[in-house]
């Protein structure tokens, strides 16, 4: 598998992004594809482990060696069936996903000398919609059995097409304009442009899933309705009800949850509504509070936005730059400090900065409109309260909020008659919820999370729900279509199609 002794000959090349301060100008795609002979040189540094830990540190279980060495083989389309196997959706985690799988992989216990995994995945599927190996791929037989998937994220989406797969049929309803969730209302163009995630929801309206977007479930069409016209129900509405900043002051215009900001920015990128631009960073002194990935969208897209100055804060002590071994060891996810894509853009244009151990004390503004945002050292250990003698004020025209979601909207957890856990999600620890044929998956279940995780417990939920159709029918449940892991025992193995052929 690979070139023998390859990671000792090959050095490392990571993930490539355009200048900082060229695409800080404009909202396209920042990933740089590799030359093909250099992403082939890299799967070749994939050394054969005995016990790999890459595919542990990957949620999805994809088989990482198996199609790195693929690559390095030059057997393209072999990759993609490989990866398909256990990811429906590779070009949305090829952009997006944080990678704990290259932090588990064994050549990482030499820091920073991991094998480019992820750079390696998104190749696999480009290069696949490109010479049109992605094909619909439409059950042989139907069930007639009817599913409702609610809520059009990664992992209502994941649910909907393996769902569909099985024969069932499938509908799911978005209450957004468009489907993607917070990939597409959430994540910005420059990380994922759009028309990616439209080109798989294609794939999924040819295979015959139906989708029904503006429908707000619970409000448009209630929950009783959906127990009554379908025989089982996948609930997907991600984790939504922010954590708020409750400090004096609150309450003065132009301090809003990040997710009201980056809504409007993705509309008026998609000019689907541009006169929905009520909130803009244009020409004003921005702060972010929260240190996260929503925090970072929001000094991205205020750096495109023309802002005069972002400011990002976080509450909690900057982590050391290396991997803390007593906290995090190999292989598990590093809690070590990275420089975010969009601070990296901030510096090169010097317009912004990030802190940490920082407390929003109060806010105050005139005319009712914030002006200054008034903040403290915090204290390095929970509750994380203002240091006495450290106080400070930043100029603030726009407050906005990334400090996280605490939990579902509660309101059709309630109609359903749901159980939850004491954080407020979804209870269903095996994707079956308190409540026999509704099932549940991705940031409702789990809380607030990341893409690949929504896909795999959208596939995993799948599962669940194939089995509870299959039983209420009397016939034993088929190992499910593409490579459908159970939720119970892990991924399968290789590639199926509809004939069960590889
Ligand atoms: C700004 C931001 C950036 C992020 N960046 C990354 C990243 O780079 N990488 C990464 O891995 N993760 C990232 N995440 C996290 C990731 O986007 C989420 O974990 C993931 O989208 C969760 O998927 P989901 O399908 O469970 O929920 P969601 O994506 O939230 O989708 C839920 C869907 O349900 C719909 N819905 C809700 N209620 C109803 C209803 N009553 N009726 C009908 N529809 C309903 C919503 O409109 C939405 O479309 C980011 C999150 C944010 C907020
Ligand atoms: S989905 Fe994420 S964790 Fe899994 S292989 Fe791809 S980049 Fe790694």
């Amino acid at each position: 598998m690979g070139e023998l002794g390859g990671f000792l000959k090959i050095e490392r090349s990571g993930v490539t992004y355009r200048d900082a301060s060229e695409r800080v100008a404009d909202y396209q795609e920042f990933l740089v594809a590799k030359p093909t002979e250099e992403l082939r040189e890299q799967g070749g540094r994939c050394m054969d482990c005995g016990v790999p830990f890459c595919h542990n540190g990957c949620p999805l279980g994809n088989l990482i060696p198996d199609w790195n060495d693929l690559v390095y083989r030059d057997r393209w389309q072999d990759a993609i069936r490989q990866l398909h196997a256990t990811n429906n959706f590779p070009e949305f985690t090829g952009r997006l996903c944080p990678a704990p799988c290259v932090a588990a992989c064994v050549l990482e216990i030499r820091e920073g000398d991991a094998d480019t995994i992820k750079q390696i995945e998104n190749s696999i599927i480009d290069t696949a919609w490109e010479h049109g190996w992605v094909v619909p791929e439409p059950p042989h037989t139907e069930t007639g059995r009817r599913v409702a998937v609610v809520g059009g994220g990664p992992a209502g989406l994941a649910a909907a097409q393996q769902l569909r797969r099985a024969g069932h049929s499938v509908v799911l309803f978005e209450r957004d304009e468009a489907v993607g969730g917070l990939m597409r209302f959430g994540v910005p163009d420059f990380k994922i442009e759009k028309w990616v995630i439209e080109r798989r929801v294609q794939q999924l309206v040819d295979e015959g899933v139906e989708i029904r977007c503006d429908v707000d479930v619970g409000v448009d069409v209630t929950a009783e309705e959906l127990r009554e016209e379908y025989d089982a129900v996948v609930l997907t509405t991600g984790s939504r009800v922010p954590r708020e900043l409750e400090v004096p002051g609150r309450e003065l215009d132009g301090i809003h949850p990040a997710m009201d900001y980056l809504y409007v920015r993705n509309r008026a990128i998609a000019k689907e509504d541009p006169s929905d631009g009520v909130i803009t960073a244009a020409g004003k002194h921005v702060v972010v509070i929260g240190g996260g990935d929503t925090g970072a969208d929001c000094v991205g897209n205020s750096l495109r936005e023309g802002a005069l100055s972002v400011a990002q804060l976080e509450l909690l002590p900057e982590p050391p730059a290396r991997r803390p071994d007593e906290l995090t060891p190999w292989p598990l996810w590093p809690q070590k400090y990275r420089l975010s894509y969009a601070m990296e853009e901030g510096k090169a244009v010097g317009k912004a900065e990030q802190d940490y151990s920082v407390v929003t004390t109060h806010l105050t503004g005139a005319d009712g409109t914030v002006q200054e945002l008034h903040y403290a050292q915090a204290a390095p250990a929970p509750p994380f309260g203002p240091v006495e003698g450290t106080e400070g004020t930043l100029k603030a025209d726009l407050v906005l909020l990334a400090m996280g979601f605490l939990h579902p909207e509660p309101e059709l957890i309630d109609q359903f008659g749901l159980g939850k856990d004491p954080r407020g999600n979804i209870k269903a620890a095996t994707y079956e919820t308190s409540v026999a044929g509704v099932f549940a998956a991705g940031d409702c279940r789990r809380g607030q999370s990341l893409i690949v995780w929504a896909i795999n417990e959208g596939r995993q939920a799948a599962r669940m729900a194939d089995r509870y159709l299959s039983a209420l029918a009397g016939e034993e449940p088929q190992p499910m279509l593409v490579g459908g892991g159970d939720a119970d025992e892990g991924p399968e193995g290789p590639p199926k199609h509809a004939d069960g052929s590889l």
